[in-house]
C-alpha cells in the first residue's frame, strides 16, 4: 500500500536525496544486495519497477552514479518539483520521478518511479545510428560504442523517452547501458542490487512479465509500447498521471527507418539534381566560350 507523504516529507526526501548526490564524488560502498548473484543466461533480462514500492530514496540513482562512474551534476530543488535532477543527461542515467496524485476525493499522494533507458526490444536509437554505434545484445542491454560515436544526435531526436544525450564536452552520448558488464558477471544491476524496499526487480523478461502480471497492478507500462521493452513498470494509477508518454505499440524503428530512408533518398536525389545541373551549367559555359573562340578565328 502506497503511503501518503506530507509535501514537508517529500521535501526531505528529495533533500536526502541531494545528500546522497553529494556522495558522488567519494567512493561508497555498494549494499550487501550487490552481492545478490542471478544465473546468467542470454535470455532477454528485464527490470520490474513497481512504483507502489518506491519509496523515493534515489540509492539507485546513486548507485548508477557511483558504479559507472557518472560525474556529479549541479541540481536544484524546488517546492514544486522533487524529481532531482529533472531529468537524463549524458551522465544522469537513472533518476526517480516523483509524481503528485489527486484521486476523485481529491486526496493527495505520491508515487515514485525509477526510470532509465527502456532498453526497447527493437530500439529505434539503434534503427538510425548510421554508424552502427548502438547495438542491441541478446540479453536486452541496448550498448553504444563510444568510438564510432559520430554526434550525429540521430539517436536523440529518435528516442520516444529522450534518453541518450550528448555530452558536448567528449562529443560523445551517454545513457544507461544496463549493467552489462554487470550481468555478464551474473550480478544485477546496480540500481537494482541497492534498492531496499523491492522496487526494483531483475531477471529473465518472461519471468519479469508474469511477476508483472501477477503483482495485482492495475497498469502495467513496457510490456507493448514501442514493440515492447526491458523495463516492465507497474503501478496502481494510469502511467499518464505519472508524466510517462504515450508511445504507440507497434516498433517505432520500422517507420523511423522508412522516414530515413525517405529523407535520404530526398537527399540523394537532391544532390544528383545539383551534380547534373552543375556539370550542365559547366558545359554550357565551356561551349559557349568555345563558340565564342571560334568565332574570334583562334
Ligand atoms: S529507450 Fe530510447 S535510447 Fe533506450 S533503447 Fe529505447 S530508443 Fe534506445
Ligand atoms: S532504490 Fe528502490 S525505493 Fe529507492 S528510489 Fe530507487 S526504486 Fe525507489
Amino acid at each position: 500500500m502506497v503511503e501518503k507523504l506530507s509535501r514537508r516529507n517529500f521535501l526531505k526526501a528529495a533533500v536526502t536525496g541531494a545528500g546522497l548526490t553529494a556522495l558522488f564524488t567519494s567512493p561508497i560502498t555498494l549494499s550487501k544486495a550487490e552481492e545478490t548473484v542471478n544465473s546468467y543466461n542470454k535470455k532477454p533480462k528485464a527490470i520490474l519497477i513497481d512504483v507502489r514500492k518506491c519509496i523515493g530514496c534515489k540509492a539507485c540513482q546513486v548507485a548508477c552514479k557511483v558504479w559507472n562512474k557518472l560525474p556529479a551534476e549541479e541540481t536544484a530543488i524546488t517546492e514544486d518539483e522533487y524529481t532531482n535532477p529533472t531529468g537524463f543527461s549524458a551522465n544522469t542515467w537513472c533518476y526517480v520521478k516523483f509524481s503528485e496524485v489527486k484521486d476523485e476525493a481529491g486526496n493527495i499522494s505520491w508515487r515514485m518511479a525509477s526510470v532509465r533507458c527502456m532498453h526497447c526490444l527493437e530500439p529505434t536509437c539503434v534503427s538510425v545510428c548510421p554508424t552502427k554505434a548502438l547495438k542491441k545484445l541478446p540479453e536486452g542491454p541496448v550498448i553504444y560504442d563510444p568510438n564510432r560515436c559520430i554526434g550525429c544526435k540521430y539517436c536523440v531526436e529518435a528516442c520516444p523517452w529522450h534518453v541518450p544525450h550528448f555530452d558536448e564536452e567528449r562529443k560523445v552520448i551517454g545513457k544507461c547501458i544496463f549493467c552489462v558488464d554487470r550481468i555478464k558477471e551474473g550480478m544485477v544491476p546496480a540500481c537494482v542490487a541497492n534498492c531496499q524496499t523491492g522496487a526494483l526487480q531483475f531477471g529473465d523478461r518472461d519471468e519479469i512479465l508474469e511477476k508483472a502480471h501477477n503483482s495485482g497492478a492495475q497498469y502495467i507500462y513496457g510490456e507493448k509500447e514501442a514493440g515492447g521493452t526491458s523495463m516492465i513498470f507497474v503501478s496502481d494509477v494510469p502511467f499518464e498521471k505519472l508524466g510517462f508518454p504515450k508511445v504507440p505499440h507497434e516498433p517505432i524503428s520500422t517507420y523511423k527507418t522508412d522516414l530515413l530512408k525517405s529523407i535520404s533518398g530526398i537527399g540523394v536525389a537532391t544532390f544528383i539534381i545539383s551534380l547534373v545541373g552543375y556539370f550542365g551549367v559547366k558545359m554550357l559555359v565551356k561551349r559557349k566560350a568555345q563558340v565564342k573562340a571560334s568565332s574570334k578565328g583562334v
